[in-house]
């Protein structure tokens, strides 16, 4: 079979590759790879800057966003034909892994497909243990394999709403920043609750990005022409804040511009060594007089897929057509190669593998 892979740590080394086609053993499906979604992180991986082999192997099948289908179910819990989305991070022994909640690992002994330690689902076919696959109704057929970054949302956001309920307030102002796939679906998230919703970018309104921002109800600011703080004397006081961008110093800026009681929902990874000077003073009295919270947030668990998906079709249901949208791109798996080439004003590349 075909697959996508790297040598981590060396730079520009993506290629098509072959490998055998993969047994299942006792208990496990056999799960053929339908699309993979291509993400910042993937781009990261193919520039050198993270991603590690599996154990004894020097390259790395990238893609830990995927849509499968069941060819041979490896037990009662799936049916062949079932539609599911593999989860990324595998379990290590730790307390928080064994209780499902592997996206908390406290050792750190954990794998990610396609990121650390084991293959990822840029490959025509995966085996995979049931307990690692969570199926998708037939008709999201089209955006599901927006599954897992959708479930990166789903954690990050109900964290910061459970942390924003520490005060009676409600929160009035809700702040996403950076409209790539992550910022995009933490805006409908953040609709779907009803909350008053902006989302900024540095490209124009008239973009796909703005339209769809404002599709969902939200507003759409243009990063070019505003400063992040100037914002809190636009829109009031900022309660929840997502940071989607990745840039550090935007987190940063962030962190100043937060309001009081508000929450602040870091969710960009920055694998360089940027330095900022900041007034420390400055940032910590405002955490402390503000009642501020700075979290971050990494990986999700099955619980989030779940919610994730059931999510997926609600937005579906209430701005029909408007995931597919997101999807501004699809290759063919021989030129994967292509979709590590960030494209300026897109959203989401897909791979078509099967
Ligand atoms: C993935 C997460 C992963 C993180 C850090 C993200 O792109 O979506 O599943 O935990 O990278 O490796
Ligand atoms: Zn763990």
């Amino acid at each position: 079979m075909k697959a996508g892979a790297v040598t981590p740590g060396q730079k520009d080394s993506a290629r098509v590759m072959e490998m055998v086609d993969p047994t299942p053993r006792e208990g496990e499906a056999l799960v053929k790879i339908l699309e993979a979604g291509i993400d910042g992180t993937d781009i990261e991986i193919s520039q050198g800057h993270y991603g590690e082999p599996p154990i004894g192997q020097d390259f790395l099948v990238l893609g830990h966003e995927a849509l499968g289908e069941v060819e041979r179910n490896g037990g009662p819990d799936l049916c062949d034909g079932d539609l599911v989305a593999p989860l990324v991070r595998q379990p290590d022994g730790c307390i928080n892994c064994s209780s499902g909640q592997s996206d908390m690992c406290i050792e750190g002994n954990y794998r990610e497909c396609g990121i650390v330690g084991a293959h990822g689902f840029l490959r025509q076919y995966v085996t995979e243990e049931p307990r690692f696959l969570v199926r998708v109704p037939q008709n999201l057929r089209q955006v599901a394999v927006l599954t897992e970054p959708m479930s990166i949302v789903t954690k990050g956001l109900t964290q910061s709403i459970e942390f924003h309920r520490r005060s009676a307030n409600p929160i009035q102002v809700a702040l996403v920043l950076g409209a790539g796939s992550l910022g995009l679906l933490s805006t409908a998230f953040l609709r779907l609750q009803g909350f008053n919703t902006y989302a900024l970018d540095i490209v124009p309104k008239s973009s796909l990005k703005g339209q769809l921002i404002e599709a969902t109800g939200a507003t759409y600011l243009d990063g070019r022409d505003l400063h992040i703080n100037e914002l809190p004397r636009q829109l009031g006081n900022l309660d929840l804040v997502v940071e989607a961008t990745g840039n550090s110093t935007v987190a940063f800026q962030a962190m100043a511009a937060l309001g009081v009681n508000g929450v602040l929902c870091l969710m960009g990874v920055s694998t360089g060594e940027k330095r900022l000077q900041i007034c420390a003073d400055c940032l910590n009295m405002e955490m402390v007089l503000g009642n501020r919270v700075v979290f971050g947030t990494v990986s999700s668990n099955r619980g989030h897929f779940e919610r994730a998906i059931l999510l997926l079709a609600e937005i579906e249901k209430r701005w029909s057509g408007w995931l597919a949208q997101l999807i501004t791109r699809r290759l063919a798996l021989v030129d994967f190669v292509d979709a590590l080439q960030p494209a300026l004003d897109g959203i989401k590349t897909v791979v078509a593998v099967c």
